[in-house]
C-alpha cells in the first residue's frame, strides 16, 4: 500500500485564496480590512520564522497585520498589559501570541490577558471551555487544520463521509494540540483515547487507531509497530533534525507503506496550521458585521 498524500500545502492555498473574497465583504461592511495582531517575546530563531511567514501570508490574503515585538526579559506585568492593549484596539480583530514564551513568563496568565472575542488562536480559558461544551468559538488552529485534512480523506474516500464510531488514538495532551483535537474527534462521535509519556503499550494502544494522532515532539517516534495497516496517520510534529532537516513524530516511509493516508513533514498540518489562524482572524472579523 502506498498512503495517500494529505497535502495541506495545497489546501492551505486554495483555502487562503477562498478569504480573499471573505476579505473584501468585511472591507466593504467594516470599511477596513480584518486585523491581526502578532506578538512575539524573545529571539527564538524558529518563533521568528513563524511569525513572519504568518505575517506574509495574512497580508496575501489582504489581513492588516500589526506585530509586537518584544523583549525576553519584559516585566509579565508589561506583557500581560501589552497583549490586553493590542487586543483592544479597533483595528485589530485576532491575535496571536507566538508560543512557547522565554522561561519565566507564565504562558497561561499571558493568554488569559487576550481578549477572548480577539482569540485568533481558541486558547483563552473560555474559548477552551466553550470548545469543550461543543459551543461555537474559535477552534485552535492546528486542531482546526487537522479536522479540514481529515475532511480531506473523506472527501477522497480514504475514509466514510460519517466517521462514527471510528477508533481515534492522540498522541499527546497539550492544550495546544492534543487535547483539543480529541475534543473535535469526540464531537464527530468517534471513540477517542489519548496517550501521553506514562501511557503503558503504547505500540499496541495505537495500533487500534483508525485514525492515529502524533503530536508529541520526537522525531521518527511513531513506527510501523504503532500503525494499523489502513489507519489515516496524522504528524503534527515538527522536529529539526541536527543536520538541518525537518522530520515529523511519524517515521514516514512506515506511514507511507502502511497508511491509507498520512500528512507529511513539512507540507502536512504545519501550513494548515497558518490557513486556520488567517481563517479565525477573518471570522472574527466578520462576527462585528452588523446585519
Ligand atoms: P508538548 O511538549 O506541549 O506536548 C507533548 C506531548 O507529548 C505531551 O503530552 C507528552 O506527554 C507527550 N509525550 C512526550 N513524550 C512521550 C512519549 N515518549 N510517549 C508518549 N507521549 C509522549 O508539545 P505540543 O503539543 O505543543 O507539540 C507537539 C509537537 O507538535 C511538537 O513537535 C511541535 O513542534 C509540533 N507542533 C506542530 C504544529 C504544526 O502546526 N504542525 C503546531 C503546534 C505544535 P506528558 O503530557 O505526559 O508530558
Amino acid at each position: 500500500m502506498s498512503a495517500f498524500i494529505l497535502d495541506g500545502k495545497k489546501l492551505s492555498k486554495s483555502i487562503e485564496k477562498s478569504l480573499k473574497d471573505r476579505v473584501e465583504v468585511v472591507k466593504d461592511r467594516l470599511g477596513r480590512a480584518p486585523g491581526l495582531g502578532v506578538i512575539l517575546v524573545g529571539e527564538d530563531p524558529a518563533s521568528k520564522v513563524y511569525v513572519s511567514s504568518k505575517g506574509k501570508r495574512a497580508r496575501k490574503c489582504g489581513i492588516y497585520t500589526k506585530d509586537l515585538h518584544l523583549p525576553k526579559d519584559i516585566d509579565k506585568e508589561e506583557l500581560f498589559r501589552k497583549i490586553r492593549e493590542i487586543s483592544s484596539l479597533e483595528e485589530i480583530d485576532g491575535v496571536l501570541l507566538q508560543l512557547p514564551l522565554p522561561k519565566g513568563l507564565d504562558e497561561f496568565k499571558a493568554i488569559s490577558s487576550i481578549l477572548p472575542e480577539c482569540d485568533a488562536d481558541g486558547l483563552t480559558p473560555l474559548n477552551q471551555g466553550l470548545l469543550l461544551r461543543g459551543e461555537k468559538s474559535p477552534v485552535p488552529c492546528t486542531p482546526k487544520g487537522i479536522m479540514k485534512l481529515i475532511k480531506e480523506a473523506s472527501n477522497n474516500n480514504v475514509l466514510p463521509k460519517d466517521l462514527s464510531g471510528l477508533n481515534a488514538v492522540v498522541v499527546g495532551r497539550s492544550i495546544l494540540v492534543g487535547k483539543p483535537i480529541g475534543i473535535l474527534l469526540l464531537e464527530q462521535n468517534l471513540t477517542v483515547t489519548y496517550c501521553h509519556s506514562r501511557t503503558k503499550n503504547l505500540e499496541k494502544v495505537c495500533k487500534q487507531a483508525d485514525i492515529l494522532v502524533a503530536a508529541v515532539g520526537r522525531p521518527n517516534m511513531i513506527t510501523k509497530d504503532f500503525i494499523k495497516e489502513g489507519a489515516v496517520v496524522i504528524d503534527v510534529g515538527i522536529n529539526r533534525l541536527e543536520d538541518g532537516s525537518l522530520v515529523g513524530d511519524v517515521k514516514s516511509e512506515d506511514a507511507l507503506s502502511l497508511a491509507s493516508s498520512y500528512t507529511p513533514v513539512p507540507g502536512g498540518v504545519g501550513p494548515m496550521t497558518i490557513a486556520m489562524l488567517l481563517e479565525n482572524t477573518v471570522e472574527l472579523a466578520e462576527a462585528k458585521i452588523k446585519n
